[in-house]
């Protein structure tokens, strides 16, 4: 029998926890969520054959859908559990809220442009993942109406620690962002925060595109 354009895609998810796991992503409930939500719905058509590739790829108003090993990584390190109300900066195509949805009792994802905002939004709703709020707006701003938040992710660069979202961080929450110059290095930074102030541990390199003030002029 021939194979399909499916059968392929059905190799490339399969390849694709394999080479989390690989790296070293052992949270099963992770896992489980990398696995549930279908990447190729998030990624422009032209990429669909992409979708599996642990690589990052373009959307829309110039920004990227992150690399799945990040995804993974950063959704690890920030310990979600089923309780939890968490705050992303960075909607972009919406996959990172996707599979923080499935971990999480409810996600807040804030997005600088409006196009995206929009898209991310109606995608999710379409694949049913209804326990995620996408709002237009700076997210140097955060959500402050429904904090105070369990977990806090960065999708953008930030090149200094944003006060304003720490201080929308619950005491015993984790907050995780790629910080560094928008041209120069970057590393993953965990802050838990506790009654007495706030550890901060450096993580990975990584490279990601820019947090930039204010919402979008352009659309
Ligand atoms: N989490 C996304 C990755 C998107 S890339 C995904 O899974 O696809 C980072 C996103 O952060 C971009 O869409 C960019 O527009 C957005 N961004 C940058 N600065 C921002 C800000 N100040 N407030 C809100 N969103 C911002």
């Amino acid at each position: 029998m021939s194979r399909t354009p499916r059968d392929q895609q059905d190799d490339d998810r399969m390849e694709f926890l394999l080479t989390l796991r690989r790296r070293g992503i052992a949270d099963k409930a992770v896992l489980r969520a990398m696995d549930e939500v279908p990447r190729e719905r998030f990624v422009e058509p032209g990429f669909a054959g992409s979708a599996y590739a642990d690589q990052a790829l373009p959307i829309a108003c110039g920004q990227t859908i992150s690399q799945p090993y990040v995804v993974a990584y950063m959704t690890e390190q920030l310990g979600v559990q089923p309780h939890h109300r968490v705050l992303e900066v960075g909607t972009g195509s919406g996959y990172q809220a996707a599979v923080l949805s499935r971990l999480a009792r409810e996600v807040v994802s804030i997005e600088r442009y409006r196009t995206l905002a929009e898209q991310a939004r109606e995608r999710l709703k379409s694949l049913g993942y209804d326990n995620v709020d996408v709002v237009v707006g700076d997210g140097f701003a955060g959500v402050p109406g429904r904090a105070p938040y369990d977990r806090i992710i960065l999708t953008a660069a930030a090149e200094r620690l944003p006060q304003t979202l720490l201080d929308q961080l619950a005491v015993g929450g984790v907050m995780i962002l790629p910080l560094g110059s928008h041209d120069g290095s970057q590393h993953i930074i965990k802050l838990t925060k506790s009654e007495t102030g706030t550890r901060r541990e450096n993580l990975i390199p990584v490279r990601f595109v820019p947090m930039l003030p204010g919402q979008a002029q352009e659309l």
